[in-house]
Formats: structure tokens, C-alpha cells, sequence
């Protein structure tokens, strides 16, 4: 079975969570899919926790209150029936209570990853009520119950191997197997993440634990250029690149793909 990943961008409105949808359901293979959280989210994540490590609950509770009201005009427009934005408003409700539950008491670490897994948990959450409102046959399959990283913080493929494994079997014969990118448990159990850009990287990971036969990352540029676009002019698409060149761009910095991405891939042969 092949992996896709969408970035930030790709579910970054309704319009190109729709454009999605049509990839991944074009071809009627099953395949998994891996989201990010829509564009922005995880930054004003940090942000939250950020004023909640300084003590400001005040402005955290706005901030949550602000980003809300983005997920709420979302939910308006990505369902068509009352029934999906019935329940698009529950997900919605249901994660930012749990945002708001974090600004009470003593902040802490816990608290800071529950607060950061919310962007993937609520676009996954909508993006597969979104295929099920289009008659889609589609599961959710929750990151955090297989998705680890060891003592040192590096991921743990082996262990990511034998929990995919029953999570696959359990979850019977569906069209779209949708995940949550950049989220994991740590050695201890406790929510942690892959750091920042990290859904590429869950992308690769599970494509070797499932020796998938390919992983296609999506985003919002034609492939890797020869340069940051961002910063130099007419860069040039790149087709065909080495598995160590890839690496190596991503780690001198090519924002396109998360640094460790490449490993898994090559080490599968991928
Ligand atoms: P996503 O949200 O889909 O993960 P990112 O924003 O993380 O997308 O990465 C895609 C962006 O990476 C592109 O829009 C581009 O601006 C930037 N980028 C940086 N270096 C490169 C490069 N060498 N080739 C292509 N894109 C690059
Ligand atoms: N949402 C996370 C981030 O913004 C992970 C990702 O998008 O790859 O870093
Ligand atoms: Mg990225």
C-alpha cells in the first residue's frame, strides 16, 4: 500500500482539502494518507504555549479563542450537509475545550505536547468526516497509537512496526487510511512530537514499517529546486536526486522535506 502526505498548505483551506480528496480518491487504490495541520496552526500552538510558560493565561485564552473562530468559518465551508457540520462543529468544540482545559494551573511540559498534537488531531479528525460525508470508505487510524520515538528521542522504527501492524489488521478493508503526521508517544507513553516540519518524516517512517513499495510527499512547489525559492530567484525543478542528495538538501536547510525524511526511504529502499 502507498503513502501519501499532504502538508500544511495542502489542507490549508477547504478548497485544497477538497483538491486532496481528489488525489488520493482518483485512482481507487487504497492508501494511507498522512495530514499536517492546517497552515499556521502549529505556530500559533507554540504561541499558546509560549504565553502559558509566561504566565500569561489571559492572552493564551485569546489566541485559543481567535484560532477557534478560524476552525469554525472552515467547518461552514467544508461540509454540505447539516449532518457533517453538525459534526465538524463537535471536533471543533471537543479540541479547543481541550485547549482550554491546558491554560488551568501549573503549565508544564504534558501539557505544552497535548497542546502542539491539536493541529494534526482536529485537520485529521475533519478531513476524514469529510470523506465520509462524500461517501468515502475511510478510518481514522490514531497516530499516537503507534507512532514512537525511544529513550534519545529517535524513532523507533521497530517498535513503529509491531503496533502498525494490528492498528491495519483492526482497522478491516477501506479506501483511505487516514493518519496524523509530527505527533508520537515517547519512551515514557507521554505525547511528544517528530519536531517542527515532522509529517514528512512520519510519512517515511511508516512507508518502511509497512514496506510500502512508495511514499509520495505532496506539497505546495513542482518538487525539490536547486535552490530555497524563497529566497533566490528562477530556481529550477530538480526530477531525479540520489537519496543522499536529498538528505543532504534537507539537511543544509531545503525547507521541503524534514531532514530525517530521506532515511527510512533509503534504508527500505523506498
Ligand atoms: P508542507 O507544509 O507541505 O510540508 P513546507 O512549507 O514545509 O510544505 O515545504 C515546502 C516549501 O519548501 C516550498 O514552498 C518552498 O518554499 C520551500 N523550499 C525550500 N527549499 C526548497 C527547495 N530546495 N526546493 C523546493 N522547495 C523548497
Ligand atoms: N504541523 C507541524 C509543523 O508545522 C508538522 C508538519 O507540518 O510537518 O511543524
Ligand atoms: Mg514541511
Amino acid at each position: 500500500m502507498k503513502v501519501f502526505k499532504f502538508g500544511g498548505t495542502s489542507v490549508g483551506s477547504p478548497e485544497n482539502m477538497r483538491s486532496v480528496m481528489n488525489i488520493i480518491t482518483e485512482d481507487g487504490e487504497p492508501k494511507i494518507v498522512v495530514l499536517s495541520a492546517m497552515s499556521g496552526t502549529t505556530n500559533s500552538l507554540v504561541e499558546i504555549s509560549n504565553k502559558l510558560y509566561a504566565s500569561d493565561k489571559e492572552a493564551a485564552r485569546e489566541l485559543i479563542k481567535s484560532l477557534k473562530n478560524k476552525y469554525v468559518e472552515v467547518v461552514e465551508s467544508l461540509y454540505h450537509s447539516e449532518n457533517g457540520k453538525a459534526e465538524g462543529h463537535k471536533i471543533v468544540n471537543n479540541h479547543f475545550d481541550l485547549l482550554d482545559q491546558q491554560t488551568e494551573g501549573e503549565f508544564s511540559t504534558v501539557k505544552e505536547q497535548i497542546i502542539l498534537a491539536q493541529g494534526e488531531l482536529i485537520s485529521t479528525a475533519m478531513f476524514t468526516e469529510m470523506l465520509k460525508e462524500n461517501n468515502i470508505k475511510t478510518i481514522l487510524l490514531p497516530a499516537l497509537n503507534f507512532m514512537r520515538i525511544d529513550e534519545e528521542k529517535q524513532a523507533d522504527l521497530q517498535k513503529i512496526k509491531e503496533l502498525i501492524k494490528p492498528v491495519l489488521e483492526n482497522a478491516g478493508q477501506q479506501e483511505i487510511y487516514i493518519t496524523q503526521g509530527f505527533i508520537c508517544r515517547n519512551a515514557n507513553g507521554d505525547i511528544d512530537n517528530l519536531q517542527r516540519g515532522g509529517s514528512d518524516y512520519t510519512a517515511s517512517l511508516l512507508g518502511a514499517a509497512i514496506d510500502s513499495e512508495e511514499i509520495q510527499i505532496w506539497t505546495d512547489i513542482d518538487g525539490f529546486h536547486n535552490n530555497d525559492p524563497r529566497f533566490v530567484e528562477k530556481t529550477q525543478r530538480i526530477d531525479n536526486l540520489l537519496f543522499v542528495e536529498a538528505a543532504e538538501l534537507a539537511y543544509f536547510g531545503a525547507k521541503i522535506l524534514h531532514p530525517l525524511t530521506v532515511l527510512p526511504a533509503k534504508d527500505a529502499n523506498i
